[in-house]
């Protein structure tokens, strides 16, 4: 990922890819406190666009004040940075990686709150979970690592540290020949993949966690405003693995992972183990939305 050629927005300059490096001594890089977001730009008719960026935005700035970081910066300037390095990357298309972090200040637990540094990077990529898994879904284990509780962590805040959890489970699920984990939270009730937000399908209705140990992801939104529109209903409830076993459909949804059927979980197929009509009908209107193919949904975008 360093040796590129292109810029990454970096405390307010654009510096040349390579040079946007930092010291080992970086408070974050030791204790994990920082706050990130995955944002994508899609090619649309008028140019590249990016979906729901003042979402992400603020989600940003929230899960900074949750862990009591002050930014640098405005939103704004946080957004013309987005806007920034896909002009000077000449992107049609990518996925965006804005964090904030500690500088090298000054180490030990609590670090210096004018030490903060911000970076905006962007680059091409495809399909996070594969283009088969889009069209014919994933095989998914439910993770032997629990979600973390809301006490513990900052759920609501998209935190470095938090990933930890996201690694392990998601490494374990892959070494066993899974392609994603799903993660249940401290009383064993469904909470999320490791990067995504689940949703299940049983008759003709739309289930998904509420809002605790899982992340508020901005794609779980856009599915509730989607699913509305095409007249369907999303219940927030605690979901048991054994009721995604007996699910008709399920699907995970993110940013990266977009909208991916799971077509397995644990051995078991779910539904006819392939893309089910609901999440077919659902993961179509997302596509349009991002790519600019439906006027009603515009307001999401950011031209550049
Ligand atoms: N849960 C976790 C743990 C995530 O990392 C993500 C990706 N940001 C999501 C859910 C989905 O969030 P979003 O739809 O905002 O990308």
């Amino acid at each position: 990922m360093a040796d590129r050629d292109g810029f990454i927005w970096y405390d307010g300059k654009l510096v040349d890819w390579r040079d946007a490096t930092t010291h080992v001594l970086t408070h974050t890089l030791h204790y994990g406190l920082g706050v990130f977001e995955g944002v994508r730009a899609y090619e649309t008719s008028q140019g590249p666009a990016i979906f729901r960026l003042d979402d992400h935005t603020e989600r940003l700035f929230n899960s900074a004040k949750i862990l009591g970081m002050s930014l640098p910066f405005s939103k704004e300037e946080i957004n013309e940075a987005h806007k920034a390095v896909v002009r000077e990357n000449k992107l049609k298309s990518c996925y965006f990686r804005p964090m904030a972090f500690y500088g090298s200040g000054k180490l030990g637990i609590a670090p210096p709150s004018n030490d903060v540094h911000v970076i905006v990077a962007a680059w091409p990529w495809g399909a996070y979970l594969g283009d088969d898994g889009i069209n014919k879904g994933i095989r998914v284990k439910t993770s032997s690592f629990t979600r973390h509780h809301v006490n513990v962590t900052m759920c609501k805040a998209k935190a470095n540290g938090n990933y930890m959890n996201s690694i392990l489970a998601n490494s374990e699920a892959t070494r066993d020949g899974y392609e994603e984990a799903l993660l249940l939270d401290v009383d064993g009730y469904v909470a999320e993949g490791s990067g995504e937000n689940i949703f299940v399908i049983r008759k003709g209705k739309i289930y998904t966690p509420d809002l605790t140990s899982c992340l508020a992801g901005i794609t779980r939104d856009t599915i509730f405003q989607l699913a509305k529109e095409h007249g369907y209903e999303v219940i927030e409830k605690r979901i048991t693995r054994d009721e995604v076993y007996i699910a008709d459909e399920a699907f995970f949804t993110g940013t990266a992972a977009e909208v991916t059927p799971i077509r397995e979980l644990d051995g078991r197929a779910i539904g006819d183990g392939k893309r089910g009509p609901i999440t077919t009908v659902l993961q179509a209107a997302y596509f349009a939305a991002v790519k600019g193919e439906s006027a009603q949904h515009a307001h999401w975008l950011t031209l550049v």
